[in-house]
């Protein structure tokens, strides 16, 4: 178990320092666009110390939970699993603004523009335990707008971090509503929550749906109607 012990006394993996080093300017943390992005643009080495340490972290789970983290079956779990936490957290790694700044056109388009059933894969914070579903985002432009492929970037980029469905739905409104500065944004979210299906708090089938409409979704009743009818996901 001697790799297990070493991870606390390691001066070179210290999280906090690499925060520290990676906060930019708080103007620029202050856009939705930019929020986030703990782990852009890091070396080769610093993500190496990031599995290291997660390495180590899955070891001392599998002895805590009373397995045996050498026997045969779990030898390389440690590793699979820090590898696999680095993946579903990769939306650490890039902000919105890098993904949508060359995508947003001048277009004298007035319709609605929504796009619905985008697939969804994210990690509850509170309990680590997956939750997914379908997102549906719509907007009605105000002479600009963004590449459709995007909003399902936008919505990959900001599920693939630690998340709580509420924020995740807030945070994809904004992202739209800064980056084209449309009439309005809604959008709808609705997950599956392992961690309520798992530990038998709710029934199996349970959803949870979250909205967010910003600009005239929110204040006509017409158009929030338009979207909510037109943009309603497809059953999963
Ligand atoms: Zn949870």
């Amino acid at each position: 178990m001697a790799h297990l012990s070493e991870s606390s006394n390691n001066d070179d993996i210290n999280m906090n320092n690499l925060h520290i080093e990676d906060k930019k300017n708080d103007v620029r943390r202050s856009s939705v666009l930019d929020e986030g992005t703990l782990r852009e643009n890091e070396s080769e080495s610093k993500h190496e110390q990031r599995l290291d340490a997660l390495k180590n972290a899955y070891g001392i789970m599998l002895n805590s939970v009373g397995e045996d983290a050498m026997r045969q079956g779990l030898l390389k779990t440690p590793e699979r699993a820090a590898k696999a936490m680095l993946f579903f957290t990769k939306g650490y790694e890039q902000s919105v603004r890098d993904v949508v700044s060359d995508a947003i056109f001048d277009e004298e388009c007035d319709n609605m523009v929504v796009v619905k059933d985008i697939d969804i894969y994210s990690l509850c914070e509170h309990h680590l335990i997956p939750f997914f579903g379908k997102v549906s985002v719509g907007y009605l432009p105000n002479k600009r707008v963004i590449g459709l492929s995007k909003i399902a970037r936008i919505v990959e980029i900001f599920s693939r971090r630690l998340q709580v469905q509420e924020r995740l739905t807030q945070q994809i409104a904004q992202a739209i509503e800064e980056a084209v500065q449309p009439l309005g944004v809604g959008v709808i979210v609705e997950c599956v929550h392992m961690c309520m299906v798992m530990r038998g708090a709710e029934k199996v089938n349970s959803r949870t749906t979250t909205s967010a409409m910003l600009g005239n979704f929110r204040h006509n009743a017409k158009t929030r109607e338009e979207f909510l009818i037109i943009g309603r996901n497809s059953s999963f």
